[in-house]
């Protein structure tokens, strides 16, 4: 962790002050009165927000895993479906949507609670789509050591829909399969099934 890194998790109150003075700065810079009414408290909401959705660089917010031993040696498929809300690091503007996390256990289950605790984890970061669904994949794989791991994502991105052809509502879809799902096409495809139905349902 860079040392600049470790102030941001470390020191709130110093990041949210930096932030709010190059907020401020901004609004200045479009020719705004950063004193009127509207405007006044703006700089300070902004790098409060800042500070929550970029909150998965610190290690000390990294969630509690717990995890039980798989004594009934259940061996099936166990999925999860929940949304996330990211940073897409080009534009540091939102991109977010459905997360759709699967695992076959082998000796270790986790709490279900846990796994959109982990999504949101990773989320919280400066993002492209295709990496935080393979964070969230590789966490699990290494955390779990389940027989296999498979996460797709679903999600609208802002900079896509706000800049030039503004494409309301298209979304991205990106998978990172593990293990079993990686080599057992079945396996892969009642996934895959799994979350079109998800889909289909909305
Ligand atoms: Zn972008």
């Amino acid at each position: 962790m860079s040392d600049r890194m470790s102030l941001f998790c470390l020191n709130r109150e110093d990041y949210i002050k930096t932030v709010s003075r190059i907020v401020r700065e901004q609004i200045e810079a479009v020719g705004e009165d950063p004193d009127r009414e509207g405007l006044r408290d703006t700089p300070e909401r902004v790098a409060k927000l800042l500070r929550e959705s970029l909150r998965g660089y610190c290690a000390e917010e990294e969630p509690k895993v717990t995890m039980f031993e798989n004594r009934e040696n259940y061996d099936e498929m166990i999925f999860d479906e929940g949304y996330f809300y990211s940073y897409c690091e080009h534009h540091m503007v939102p991109f977010f949507g459905k997360a759709f996390v699967a695992y076959i256990p082998d000796r270790k289950i986790i709490g279900i609670s846990k796994l959109s605790r982990i999504v949101d984890h990773f989320a919280a970061r400066l993002q492209i789509q295709e990496r935080l669904t393979k964070q969230i994949a590789e966490f699990l794989q290494e955390k779990l050591e389940p027989k296999g791991v498979a996460v797709t994502l679903h999600a609208r991105h802002l900079c896509r829909e706000m800049r030039g052809v503004k494409k309301y509502n298209s979304k991205m879809t990106t998978t990172e399969v593990l293990s079993a799902f990686r080599t057992n096409p079945l396996t892969r495809q009642e996934f895959m099934n799994l979350v079109q139905n998800r889909l289909n349902g909305d």
